[in-house]
């Protein structure tokens, strides 16, 4: 069957004037409007429907910008108008019917709030650059502006609340800090205090086992 003739906005010939990988026929076969718009970006292009970020490769701070905008344009186009109206359509774009006023009132708020500023939902963009950087709980991959507890940490705060837990690495002569990813000398000034707490926590010990006794 022929693709019906489809009415493109400017910005959808532009880009199919110039990409080498999609012409008129991709966009007229992702749905069937008589007049299809898609959502421009304020940089000239067109703004990503990529919800999940599998075509950026090179940058955490990017690609989550484009994902978390896609996402919330996603949900206000599902908001206004389920599933008719819009439709994800070639090179990751959003592409819609210009004659379905609810969803062309939806374009036009996200083009005119993009324009503004670069984040439709900047918490959730945050929260996943975030996650990113943080795989686990001793891992920083944001730099050493990031104020997370593995740039900020005190390592002697580190080694004592493994001590006290009784998680301590040791080897060596040497314990070994997980938010450094280091192994630092045992001192005496710390072997010193590890006899300490542990003469103390004998102490409790038997008060405690003391204290069981009388009754
Ligand atoms: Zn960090
Ligand atoms: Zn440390």
């Amino acid at each position: 069957m022929e693709a019906q003739e489809i009415e493109l906005s400017d910005a959808i010939q532009r880009i199919c004037d110039v990409s080498p990988h999609y012409g008129r026929w991709d966009f007229e076969s992702a749905a069937e409007f008589r007049r299809m718009g898609a959502i421009e970006h304020p940089d000239g292009g067109l703004v990503s429907s990529d919800t999940y970020g599998s075509n950026f490769y090179n940058n955490t701070e990017e690609k989550w910008r484009h994902v978390t905008n896609a996402r919330a344009i996603r949900d206000l186009l599902e908001e206004a108008d389920s599933g008719c109206g819009w439709e994800y359509g070639p090179a990751d774009t959003f592409v819609y019917d210009l004659d379905n006023p609810a969803i062309v009132a939806v374009v036009e708020s996200v083009e005119s709030r993009l324009a503004d500023y670069p984040f439709l939902n900047e918490d959730s963009y945050t929260e996943e650059v975030w996650e990113e950087n943080h795989p686990s709980e001793t891992e920083c991959h944001a730099g050493s502006d990031c104020d997370c507890y593995v740039n900020s940490h005190e390592c002697s705060e580190v080694l004592w609340n493994a001590y006290e837990a009784g998680a301590l690495p040791i080897a060596e002569g040497e314990w070994y800090c997980a938010y450094c990813d280091k192994w630092y000398k045992i001192t005496a000034q710390i072997t010193d205090e590890m006899a300490m707490r542990e003469f103390r926590k004998q102490l409790a010990d038997a008060e405690a086992a003391g204290q069981l006794c009388l009754f």
